[in-house]
């Protein structure tokens, strides 16, 4: 069974054009046509403009419950940075049941969607119970988050995470016990059991992510690269996010974390470096000649203090450029893309610092910044996604162009408008596999998420 939609304005080819419908078919994209050949019983979608979902490329779904809880410091301690907030994300991390994993990741993949991120990228590291030994199940609460993203009906890409050091070479500390991965085998018995249930589902899919360099031992880098490799499937890591990461790679190889990774082949067009905010220009120039993703997370990069993205660099290196919301101190694509753009500006004193490379006569960075936060992470998760097309995922949302922060804006200055001046609130309706998720800006479930949500707070 096929369902039109007819939006005011469609994005296609990289702008907004009227007049145009598309088809879906199934969790797929048939055709794009011309709206006058919608039949009647299509869907209208008047003062909307329709564009691919947005697709968070990294997230940690369960630090949404500490949200607001990490912006403070002793008065007279003005050392807070990454390393403090770390051990407040442990305590959280230590005491959520089973059930509120599961309703904290439903509560938070809820309020993506809401903003009109149609895909999470989870990056999953709570694999054991309280005490750090692992539930008969091993892959437990990777199920509960999978269920809450099914519940809510966000897509999925779990990447499994390898963790089993505490910093190069030294066991993990009791408050890291819930993380462990103890052996590389032990792991990928797991990453194959996702995935064998992961394939029954069309939102679910699985990708392995050795946690950094910091967590997982070197020799197990070009075992979980050949598993990807074999597999198809996405390879996610955090790269240089702190100084003391690059200087600990120093120390103990000789190398910095990305010379590290392109000496053991790890650097491919299916690796995506999360953050890498400290790199040296060669570094930059490896990530760009093997085609990797930088996954920026500029609004949590702030956040902790991690440092600036240098992302006109990367991105002439050939690198391409994805978002996530990381931390989840805020769920807001928009925010997301522009500050890409707005820290380039800081550092550089200019403006207008991104433009797609093949643009010509006057140009803006819109459609650079809303490809960013679409295509660029579907192929990161490797998925067909983050285009309107024939073939592509029906991941849509519609924005609103009534929204107050849009008003003034015309067909040639909305990706503009929406990249620089847009919010999550601008996104009325949002569509994930062909079936409408968020409707005028609710989702059907949302008072019994919110519930959980806040009894989780409590507990
Ligand atoms: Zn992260």
């Amino acid at each position: 069974m096929s369902t039109t939609l007819v939006p005011d304005l469609l994005w296609e080819n990289g702008r907004f054009v009227p007049e145009r419908a598309l088809v879906i078919n199934g969790d797929r994209i048939q055709a794009i046509v011309p709206a006058a050949q919608a039949g009647p019983d299509a869907q209208r979608l008047p003062r909307r403009a329709l564009m691919p979902g947005f697709v968070n490329a990294h997230s940690h779904a369960f630090q949404r419950l500490i949200r607001g809880r990490t912006q403070w410091r002793p008065v007279e301690d003005r050392s807070a940075d990454f390393w403090s907030w770390r051990e407040e994300m442990y305590r959280a991390a230590l005491m959520l049941s089973p059930d509120e994993v599961e309703a904290v990741s439903a509560f938070c993949f809820m309020e993506m969607l809401k903003a009109g991120y149609t895909t999470v990228g989870e990056f999953h590291y709570l694999h054991n119970d309280r005490s750090g030994a692992p539930y008969d199940d091993p892959a437990e609460l990777a199920q509960r988050v999978i269920a809450a993203a099914r519940s809510v009906g966000i897509r999925i890409v779990l990447l499994h995470v390898a963790y089993a050091t505490s910093g190069i070479g030294q066991a993990l500390r009791p408050e890291q016990l819930r993380f462990a991965t103890p052996t590389l085998d032990g792991y990928l018995d797991v990453v194959d059991s996702l995935q064998a249930a992961a394939s029954a589902d069309p939102l679910v899919t699985v990708g392995v992510a050795p946690h950094s360099i910091r967590a997982v031992p070197r020799d197990w880098l070009p075992a979980i690269r050949d598993y990807a490799q074999q597999r198809d499937l996405p390879l996610h890591m955090h790269v240089s996010e702190q100084p003391a990461e690059v200087d600990a790679a120093l120390a103990a190889y000789g190398l910095r974390p990305v010379e590290l990774l392109e000496q053991d082949g790890v650097l491919d067009a299916r690796f995506t470096a999360v953050h890498a905010t400290h790199l040296a220009a060669h570094e930059v120039n490896a990530l760009g000649a093997s085609a990797v993703t930088i996954c920026a997370c500029p609004t949590t990069e702030r956040d902790l203090g991690d440092g600036f993205l240098q992302a006109a660099n990367l991105l002439d290196a050939g690198a391409r450029i994805a978002i996530g919301t990381d931390s989840q101190s805020i769920i807001d694509p928009f925010e997301e893309v522009r500050v890409i753009e707005y820290h380039e500006r800081l550092q550089r004193l200019r403006r207008i610092v991104l433009l797609p490379p093949d643009a010509e006569g006057a140009a803006d960075p819109g459609p650079l910044l809303l490809d960013i936060g679409t295509r660029a992470g579907a192929a990161a998760l490797r998925l067909p996604a983050g285009r309107l097309e024939e073939g592509s995922l029906a991941d849509l949302v519609a924005v609103d162009l009534d929204h107050i922060a849009l008003a003034g804006c015309e067909a040639d200055t909305l990706a503009v408008h929406l990249a620089l001046g847009g919010r999550a609130e601008c996104v009325s309706d949002v569509w994930t596999g062909g079936v409408q998720r968020i409707a005028a800006r609710r989702h059907a479930d949302e008072e019994r998420l919110r519930a959980s949500f806040r009894a989780a707070v409590r507990s």
